[in-house]
């Protein structure tokens, strides 16, 4: 079944107003017709069965919606260069991610403009659609790391560093599932050793994800699929 996702301000009792857009979305890209049903999201959860009617659709009923992670994952991302990060948000979605915060460390070479953020939101929205979550992750405006590091809280909180002899996520995980994770992965260049000890000093545990040097863009897809096998095996 076809799905979008709406804002709570157009429903109004059983209807669903819908905008220009959507409309057109529905009817010539979907090319669904009167009467025809699909499926409308808030993006924070809640999912109804409805039906278009003109310019409206009409609220069958209320549906329940499965799909999430048990634990809020937080991925605190040093942005690569180029699209890269396109996939990473792509991926990281479908994934179960619950928020992405693009952060900029010493080594980031990349400083993205409002554009970019807009397109992460729209690719995080049609890939929630898409695998049929039940919400949409919240993609952060870009931060410096001292201050991510400082003012996203999770009662997990892991930095990623592929060298020294740091234990493997896994084995931490395996112990206690944390309700809310936090993960901080590197740019290309890596952390500086100030990063490691600042996140280490703010409650950071300093993790590997195996014995090999995983690219940016690969690290938060093995992160994300350690943690959703985790919470759901
Ligand atoms: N140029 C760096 C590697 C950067 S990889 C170097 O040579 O060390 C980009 C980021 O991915 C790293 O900062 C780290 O957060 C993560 N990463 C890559 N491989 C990893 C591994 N095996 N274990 C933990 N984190 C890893």
């Amino acid at each position: 079944m076809q799905r979008i996702a709406i804002s709570l301000d157009q429903m109004q009792d059983k209807l669903i107003m819908l905008t220009s857009q959507q409309q057109h979305y529905l009817s010539r890209v979907l090319r669904l017709r009167e009467g025809e049903r699909f499926m409308a999201m808030d993006g924070k959860g809640s999912w109804w069965l409805a039906q278009l009617r003109g310019e409206t659709a009409e609220i069958l009923e209320a549906v329940t919606v499965d799909s999430e992670l048990s634990v809020a994952v937080t991925l605190m991302l040093a942005l690569p260069k180029g699209n890269g990060f396109d996939d990473v948000v792509r991926c990281c979605t479908e994934l179960g991610v619950s928020c992405i915060v693009p952060v900029v460390s010493q080594r980031t070479l990349l400083h993205p403009s409002g554009q970019k953020l807009e397109r992460w939101r729209r690719i995080a929205q049609e890939a929630a659609e898409q695998s049929e979550r039940g919400m949409i992750p919240t993609i952060l405006e870009p931060v410096a790391f001292e201050s991510a590091i400082a003012t996203i809280s999770a009662s997990g909180r892991y930095i990623c560093e592929g060298r020294g002899n740091f234990p493997h996520l896994c084995g931490c995980l395996s112990k206690t599932l944390p309700q809310t994770i936090v993960v901080a992965i590197g740019p290309e260049g890596g952390w500086t050793d100030a990063e490691i000890e600042a996140a280490i000093a703010t409650g950071f545990s300093a993790v590997s994800l195996g014995r090999r040097i995983l690219r940016a863009v690969t690290a938060p897809i093995v992160t994300m699929s350690i943690i959703a096998a985790a919470s759901e095996s």
